[in-house]
């Protein structure tokens, strides 16, 4: 980038401590939570969506690209500056954080944590549902972007089932507002839902209006042992068929389990295959019927042993165990490779073998955990980014993870979008002419490819390489 821009940037955000240029500052923008590192030019963090306005008109003008970002734990490449440019921060536009009991809605800036929309939900008896296990870290302008889920989204569904609103600065920099606070909304085309899921190609999302629901009274939770994985999947096919729908099912394979016990023991049985959480909320009365429910129906498919926690404090170091994973699994290797491939829910038995013989064929650090009830399983190689023949056959078992699970009607994503690790895939999905038809709406939107360029769609002859 040109230093007349740079200069021209400084002098449109005449705030020193807001844009940064020190190459010290420029790496600590280089990476989020997937892989890979590339430099911005500059960093500016926007504090209102007129600044936006102006950098993004400018990056027009000048054609610079642009990429938004809010706290970098997306783990597709969101947020990677793959082309240089400018790092759009907007973790410090939090301003804005609003309950309105009365039409059951959250307003709110992007800079805030999805936590704090939950705590400050919880204080009016109210929930905003969607609950990505980064919640006390990543920003909602980022789970916005994602269309993040998390464990609750098999019983209340994803971020976009929440979003009734929204104000944008498009990528040519003009202020739009899509629908608003009303429930119900057709007028004309729903580009509420075409920005959400856009990962920061189509817009940047400088307010949200959130819908909440009321917050169930009960809640019981269950840790299920299997010695067997392939019958937890049968276990969580049968108790989805079974006419209830729990709030969480949540599963973590052995190599978890150990990974969990090395790193912080929890007593958790290191010879069992599998251990499924299984949650459910509602009328005191039926969730405790629900949850003896899912014992039975556990302990009838081969389950060795079935904990119900009767206090919160129980029901909290269930839960313990499953949110040390990601933590424990990076104490193995320190190259994490996640990947969120999706199936339908009868097919998670397939998957499961599908995932071990890969495994055994790549000799590879597979670990799989995640929100298994919604098929949603997140296969994660564990390696070293140094080791360039070991990457390679990841490359490859990556490749055959995807191609097993479109073969049995999956998806490539489920939650942490495409960005730059999933875009070599995207026509195996989508087909020539589905991916044709996505980047026609990038092009009418974005005719000077500004915003998030380099993400998404793929280069043509574009592969995976983790390995240079
Ligand atoms: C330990 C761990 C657990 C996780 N668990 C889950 C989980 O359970 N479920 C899940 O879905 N994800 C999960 N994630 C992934 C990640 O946290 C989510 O994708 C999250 O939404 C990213 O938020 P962020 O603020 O970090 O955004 P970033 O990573 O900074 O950005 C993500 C994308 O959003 C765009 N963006 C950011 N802000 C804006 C904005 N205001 N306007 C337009 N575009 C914007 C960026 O350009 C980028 O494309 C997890 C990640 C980690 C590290």
């Amino acid at each position: 980038m040109e230093n007349r821009v740079i200069e021209e940037i400084k002098r449109l955000i005449p705030d020193p401590k807001r844009v940064m240029t020190d190459i010290s500052d420029l790496y600590s923008y280089s990476y989020d939570a997937s892989f890979g590192t590339y430099l911005p030019d500059i960093v500016v963090q926007p504090k209102s969506t007129e600044e936006i306005v102006r950098l993004v008109q400018l990056a027009n003008q000048e054609k610079f690209p642009i990429y938004p970002r809010g706290q970098a734990t997306g783990l597709s490449g969101g947020s990677l500056p793959v082309k240089g440019g400018l790092v759009l921060d907007l973790s410090k536009m939090n301003q804005t954080l609003i309950i309105d009991p009365d039409n059951l809605v959250a307003i709110v800036s992007p800079g805030v944590l999805t936590a704090d929309i939950h705590k400050a939900a919880e204080q009016y008896g109210l929930m905003y549902p969607p609950d990505p296990s980064s919640s006390n870290v990543s920003t909602i302008g980022g789970n916005l972007a994602e269309n993040s889920g998390g464990p609750k989204g098999l019983k209340y569904g994803v971020t976009k089932d929440y979003v009734i609103g929204l104000e944008v600065v498009t990528p040519e920099g003009k202020v739009i507002r899509t629908g608003g606070k009303t429930v119900k909304n057709v007028t004309g085309y729903d580009l509420t839902k075409l920005i959400v899921g856009s990962e920061g190609t189509l817009g940047i999302i400088t307010e949200a209006i959130l819908r909440l629901i009321p917050k169930p009274p009960a809640t019981e939770t269950a840790m299920v042992i299997f010695d067997d994985i392939v019958d937890s999947g049968r276990a969580i096919s049968k108790i989805l068929t079974s006419g209830i729908l729990p709030s969480k099912l949540e599963l973590m394979d052995q190599a978890s389990i150990q990974a969990v016990e090395d790193y912080e023991p929890v007593g958790l049985p290191r010879d069992a295959e599998a251990i499924l959480l299984v949650e459910v909320d509602g009328h005191p009365l039926a969730a405790k019927d629900e949850i003896e429910k899912v014992k039975a129906i556990c302990i009838g498919l081969g389950a060795r042993e079935v904990k119900i926690a009767t206090t919160k404090e129980e029901r909290e170091e269930l839960w313990r165990a499953r949110k040390l994973v990601s933590p424990a699994i990076v104490k193995i290797k320190p190259t994490k490779i996640s990947e969120d491939a999706t199936v339908p829910r009868s097919k998670i038995p397939e998957m499961f073998k599908r995932l071990k013989e890969i495994k055994e064929k790549y000799q590879l650090h597979l670990v799989i955990f995640g929100h298994a009830g919604d098929g949603n399983l997140h296969p994660n190689i564990i390696t070293n980014k140094l080791d360039k023949e070991e990457m390679k056959r990841v490359e490859k078992a990556v490749e055959e993870i995807f191609r097993a699970t479109i073969e049995l009607g999956g998806t490539l994503s489920g939650e942490h979008g495409i960005g730059t690790m999933k875009a070599p895939f995207m026509e195996m999905e989508l087909g020539e002419v589905g991916l044709v038809m996505m980047k026609r709406i990038k092009e009418a939107w974005d005719p000077n490819n500004i915003l998030n360029p380099g993400k998404i769609f793929p280069e043509p002859g574009q592969k995976l390489v983790l390995s240079e």
